[in-house]
């Protein structure tokens, strides 16, 4: 059914809410979601949080900028963005990304074809305010009209009548926050606009000009990565804490006697994890001990101040703390003399060290730095370790983390892993390259105010469910336990709340686990399964 349709100017009128946010017209799921009776109901924004924050572009929060209390505020927001919007087409303030923005800004044919290919928009029922392009339509008409010689003069002829007023710019904030920056849209597009880095850009917008971020992504990310050492708030001393008390774990569950290398100079590898992994699913960290001293490698641990979180939230909004961040991790590696950083289970870390620290990190302290993947795909192809297939007797299929697969490249290392240690692997459709984002992408995976969790995991997520429920329509029954693999923390996050919104373990046995873990399950030597599976 094609939603009503909504024009990038309406985003001006106040009030209103733009859409209505139904499960009854989202994307149907498939057996035994089809007859949509397990679907919650969508939770509603109560009155005063309406009355404190402007709600009216869908009714879901996730930046939430407070409404101003005089027109002077309302003006002063509306000047700042303009400021904002007029430094970010600028050479000298926009060093990371001005080309492929103006590019995309200027090009777009509006032949729709990007539509299709957005999990959200299609997932929403098509709702048009998701359309890939729309926010970026919004962006343009107010560029073209308030930037540019004569643009207000001639706004009514040239198609760019918009009214900026500060319902514009609250909204624009939360349409930020719409899209998993998955670019799934720029893939599709024929002439290479990219939608998901205007979203990007504009999100840098109300970060570095306006100090406008959800905090979950900026105060209790970025910053306390910076100030504490890791976005989790888990600092040094607990870390180490944490370690022993997972080595003494490592022993109950295998009987192995392993201790986690920490601060070895001059080891050829300093592995670094998401340091969510530690706290919520430590059996990866463990996994990845087991592993490299099984395969006998030379490895590290640090336990330096940001050392030991692999995360940059600053990829998802802002350039500045991405920089402190990336700059930092090379220079704790360039301090230990280590010869390359190897990047754990986590798909954004992946990118943000890979390829975009490469804007940044000059001469003096680069260094090389790996996917974890590529690394396991040698272990375990090399017949490195010992593994016995049968022990993974159970279907699984493959989450593609969209950073690392779609924007890095990293498709084939874990699925030639994962086709020698799962004998009923099966991919979800499509796949690779071509995949859909968890829902949890840019930030949605942590992000938890008011009823954005809910947004996320029945919009943002629906078509990753879709897929994962299709891969396994032929096992569906709750009594065949079956594996969904993510090597991805945030994308981990994402699934453990899908499936929990859904109940998709009680109702159709799915779980979800990273691939290490995996691996583990599959050694010979390690007697008891390593994998745990939820209980009934
Ligand atoms: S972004 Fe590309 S695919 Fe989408 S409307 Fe513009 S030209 Fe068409
Ligand atoms: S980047 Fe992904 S979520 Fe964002 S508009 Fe494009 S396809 Fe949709």
């Amino acid at each position: 059914m094609k939603a009503e349709k909504i024009n990038p100017k309406d985003i001006s009128r106040p009030s209103e809410q733009m859409v209505e946010l139904n499960p009854a017209d989202f994307m149907k799921l498939p057996y035994p979601y089809d007859k949509g009776e397990d679907e919650p109901a969508f939770k509603r924004l109560k009155e005063d949080q309406k009355k404190k924050y402007e709600t009216s572009l869908d009714g879901v929060l996730a930046v939430g900028i407070p409404r101003p209390a005089t027109k002077g505020e309302e003006d002063e927001l509306v000047r700042k963005f303009l400021s904002g919007l007029e430094k970010l087409l600028t050479k000298e303030n926009n060093w990371t990304f001005l080309q492929p923005l103006t590019l995309s800004l200027e090009y777009c044919a509006k032949c729709q074809t990007c539509n299709d290919a957005c999990p959200i928009y299609i997932s929403s029922g098509k709702k048009d305010i998701y359309r890939p392009t729309y926010r970026s339509e919004v962006l343009r008409m107010i560029a073209n009209k308030y930037l540019k010689k004569s643009g207000k003069l001639l706004a009514k002829f040239t198609g760019n009548d918009i009214e900026l007023n500060w319902t514009t710019v609250a909204k624009l904030a939360e349409l930020a926050y719409r899209c998993t920056l998955c670019r799934r849209c720029a893939q599709t597009c024929p002439i290479g606009v990219d939608n998901g880095l205007i979203t990007h850009e504009l999100r840098k917008i109300f970060s570095q000009e306006m100090g406008i971020a959800p905090g979950e992504i900026h105060t209790l990310g970025s910053v306390q990565h910076l100030k504490k050492g890791s976005s989790t708030g888990l600092m040094p001393v607990a870390l180490k804490d944490t370690l022993e008390f997972l080595e003494d774990d490592i022993k109950e569950r295998t009987g192995l006697d392993i201790k986690f290398p920490l601060d070895k100079e001059g080891a050829d590898i300093l592995l670094i994890h998401n340091a969510g992994e530690y706290l919520s699913w430590p059996e990866n960290p463990m996994a990845f001990a087991i592993i490299f001293e099984a395969a006998g490698l030379n490895w590290t641990l640090s336990t330096d101040l940001l050392g030991y979180d692999a995360v940059n939230y600053g990829l998802w909004y802002d350039d500045v703390q991405f920089a402190r961040v990336a700059v930092r991790h090379a220079q704790i590696a360039k301090k230990l003399g280590v010869k390359k950083i190897v990047i754990g289970e986590c798909g954004h870390a992946h990118k943000a060290i890979s390829v975009i620290a490469d804007r940044i990190i000059n001469e003096e302290i680069n260094i090389p730095r790996e996917s974890s993947m590529t690394l396991l795909e040698d272990l375990v192809c090399s017949g490195k370790l010992n593994l016995d297939p049968k022990k993974n007797a159970f279907p699984v299929t493959l989450h593609d983390p969209c950073n690392m697969v779609r924007l890095m490249g990293v498709v084939e290392p874990q699925r030639k892993i994962i086709r020698k240690i799962c004998p009923q692997f099966r991919e979800m459709e499509p796949h690779g390259v071509r995949n859909y984002c968890c829902g949890g992408g840019s930030g949605f995976a942590i992000m938890s105010s008011m009823n954005f969790p809910n947004w996320r995991s029945s919009v943002s997520g629906r078509m990753k469910f879709k897929q994962i429920l299709e891969a396994f329509q032929d096992v569906i029954d709750p009594s065949i336990k079956k594996m969904v693999c993510a090597p991805c923390s945030n994308c981990k996050g994402a699934l453990r709340e899908i499936f929990n919104y859904y109940n998709a373990w009680e109702k159709c046995g799915i779980s979800y686990t990273g691939l290490v873990e995996l691996i583990v399950n599959a050694m010979v030597d390690i007697k008891e399964p390593y994998i745990e599976w939820p209980i009934m």
